[in-house]
């Protein structure tokens, strides 16, 4: 038996069971070591029967003075009875539909039960208790006891049972974090994490073991994070002189100045694009905080660089939205009219307003023609060549933007820069942990004179008011969003409860035109209706969670939001940003039907701050960030680390770099190499 052997190799556990595992991929004796329990139950305190207190998980050592079998429920139930003692007292207890344990305890048997006892007519009495037969080494009761994630076929005690006749193997486990480290950051090694992590004495011990299974998970994603930004450094990209004069004078005719937020954005971004290697920047505003007005600074001094940028919008509509700000803002006579800006999507091909035979603009873009190039994100998905693309921009989609990046680099020996845009804001203190290899620039501040939207909680029973409210806001040519949750496991997409409410609106606002928008549309059929709504064709927009509703329809003035509760903070603020785009008082309304004083509380906290970044530390605080920034956010599935271990990731990123500053392609590494490969920045 070593570590490679297969977990047949350990007979504890049946074909059916086998099978169940390796579908887990847990195949050798290794992979079951390494899966790690997920909790604990406490079964450590060994009380005596005349101690034992209703309501109390405990464990006691016990002779068993008899145990039988019997049918009760017309006999559809098999149960076992058996009284058991020790030197202060005895105790009934019973097994319902668990006939088989008098099979296996005898009479005169010595005994450990776990369980919590409750009184049964007046008589205290243990019901279901955990059972295993006295030796030094419980491993069911009399103990914290490891909880599992187990598919159905394998019952917990059998799992413990493998996991423990694998344990003698633990001492040959190589640890890939090395002595040095080790000891530097005062962590378990491997094989003391495996150990205690499956059978702690203390609860100390279960602590230490997720602390270095934590360490690990936030190292190997600086690791990774690290190597990404280094290997980039070393990559050449164009040099983008900054023209000061032109981004004075393009911007010299706008109604508005810069906030400071966006200067010192703009200001980041613009040294980046000085220098020869790629510049790889995530910036960071809410909604409504002016980050295109940035990107295209960025963009335009591309183009009068004599070089193509690209920017990529997540939908049609927005990047046509994008386009027509361009031509507004920055190609407008006399300042710069010979910007060249083209807008390229499924069903536009236009180059400065003229449309364009796609053939045409696609042999411009292979010749290397100057320009910014607004287009689609399934763009990429043809093939698209630049000759001297010099800078990507990236809308809303920050997660894909290495991938799209990648897609792009066809000028040879050049990697454009990567500028991100993004409305969620990352609490500060988890920065590292999920962009460590991004540089960030963040816009805090909004436009002077935007008005801070109303936000109220709304009673159930002030719901008709509510509708009155928004009928009136109508009425006064204004629009609204619904937002609907999803409410059944098996609607993934909420359509039913999106397409419910618009039945329920159409019945409260007969005369109006509701529009619905969902998950299950096609990219056209989504098109259509934004289209339909931004021209106020359709006055009431029901929509599910799962649409982004990413683009600017200023007109709208109410974003209700039903089962506010089952959103996170930080989502109901991209979902409110949606509205108080223009000068107009915008309103934001929450229903709930939740009355848990928590949850009240938070949806509070929520009408009081307009404050993304704020909402995302109170979120983070409040809820976790397994929650928020699950899988879909980071892209990296933590398993261990979470917001209590958030002093890691300094020391962490230390360990990384000093390990990647000598040994950037951990050559002398090959187990840390071998634990990246296949994983990539989070983006993908
Ligand atoms: P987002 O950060 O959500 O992408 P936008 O870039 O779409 O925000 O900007 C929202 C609106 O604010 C646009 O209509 C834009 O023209 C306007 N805007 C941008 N910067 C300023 C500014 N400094 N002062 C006033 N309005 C601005
Ligand atoms: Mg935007």
């Amino acid at each position: 038996m070593n570590l490679n052997s297969s977990i047949e190799n350990l007979k504890v556990l049946t074909k059916p069971q086998i099978a169940a595992l390796k579908k887990l991929g847990l195949n050798t004796a290794r992979e079951l070591l390494l899966y790690f329990p997920r909790r604990y139950l406490d079964f450590s305190k060994v009380a005596t029967i005349r101690d034992l207190r209703p309501g109390e998980n405990v464990s006691l050592k016990v002779t068993v003075k008899n145990i039988s079998k019997r049918f009760s429920f017309r006999g559809r139930i098999s149960l076992a009875e058996a009284l058991v003692s020790d030197q202060s007292g005895s105790l009934k207890i019973i097994w319902f539909n668990q006939g088989y344990v008098a099979d296996q305890i005898s009479k005169g048997d010595e005994i450990f039960l776990a369980g919590s006892p409750e009184y049964y007519k007046n008589q205290l009495q243990l019901t279901n208790p955990l059972y295993e037969k006295v030796s030094d080494f419980p491993l069911h009761t009399a103990r914290l006891v490891p909880v599992y994630r187990l598919p159905e076929k394998v019952y917990p005690k059998t799992f413990r049972r493998a996991i423990a006749a694998a344990l003698p193997l633990t001492d040959e486990l190589s640890d890939d974090l090395s002595a040095d480290i080790i000891q530097r950051q005062n962590l378990l090694s491997l094989a003391q994490t495996v150990k205690l992590s499956h059978f702690p004495q203390t609860e100390e011990d279960a602590k230490q073991a997720k602390r270095r299974l934590a360490f690990e998970e936030i190292f190997y994603n600086q690791l990774l994070a690290q190597q990404y930004k280094l290997k980039l450094a070393k990559q050449q990209s164009f040099a983008i002189k900054f023209d000061q004069n032109l981004i004075k004078t393009s911007l010299s005719h706008l109604p508005f100045e810069l906030t400071p937020g966006q200067k010192r954005a703009a200001w980041d971004i613009l040294q980046d694009l000085e220098k020869p290697r790629p510049m790889n920047r995530l910036l960071e505003g809410d909604v409504g905080s002016g980050k295109t007005l940035v990107a295209l600074i960025a963009t335009l001094e591309t183009e009068s660089a004599g070089l193509q940028a690209v920017l990529l919008a997540p939908t049609e509509i927005l990047a046509n939205q994008h386009y027509q700000t361009i031509h507004k803002v920055l190609c407008r006579p006399p300042v710069n009219f010979n910007t060249r800006c083209a807008l390229f999507t499924r069903n536009f091909c236009l180059l400065n307003n003229k449309t364009l035979e796609r053939k045409k603009l696609g042999q411009l873009m292979a010749e290397g023609m100057p320009g910014l190039y607004v287009g689609t994100h399934a763009l990429l998905e043809e093939k698209i060549k630049f000759k001297k693309l010099a800078l990507v921009v990236i809308d809303e989609q920050h997660r894909f933007g290495v991938r799209q990046r990648a897609k792009l680099i066809q000028t040879k020996g050049k990697i454009p820069h990567l500028l991100s845009l993004s409305a969620t804001p990352i609490p500060r203190t988890l920065q590292l942990a999920f962009y460590g290899e991004l540089d960030i620039s963040q816009i805090k501040q909004k436009p002077a004179g935007r008005k801070p939207i109303i936000t109220k909680l709304v009673d159930a029973q002030n719901r008709n008011q509510a509708y009155n409210f928004i009928g009136n806001q109508i009425k006064a040519g204004w629009q609204a969003f619904v937002i609907t949750p999803l409410i059944e496991e098996s609607d993934k997409l909420g359509v039913k409860a999106a397409k419910t409410e618009v039945e329920n609106l159409k019945k409260i606002f007969p005369n109006l035109s509701i529009g619905l928008m969902h998950g299950k549309l096609r990219g056209t059929e989504k098109d259509a209706v934004m289209k339909d709504f931004l021209d106020n064709k359709i006055q009431i927009l029901v929509s599910t969670s799962v649409v982004e509703v990413g683009v600017d329809v200023p007109n709208a003035s109410v974003m209700l939001i039903e089962g506010a509760d089952r959103f996170g903070l930080a989502q109901l603020h991209q979902f409110r940003g949606r509205v108080g785009r223009a000068e107009h008082q915008s309103y934001c309304l929450l229903f709930s039907d939740n009355q848990n004083p928590e949850t009240l509380q938070r949806l509070e906290a929520f009408t009081k701050t307009t404050d993304g970044f704020e909402l995302a530390e109170l979120d983070l605080k409040l809820r976790g960030f397994g929650d928020i920034y699950g899988q879909s956010q980071s892209g990296w599935n933590f398993k261990y680390f979470d917001q209590t271990y958030i002093s890691l990731i300094e020391p962490a990123r230390q360990e990384a770099l000093d390990i990647l500053q000598a040994d950037l392609e951990l050559d002398n590494y090959p187990g840390l190499k071998e634990k990246l490969t296949g994983k990539t920045v989070h983006f993908e």
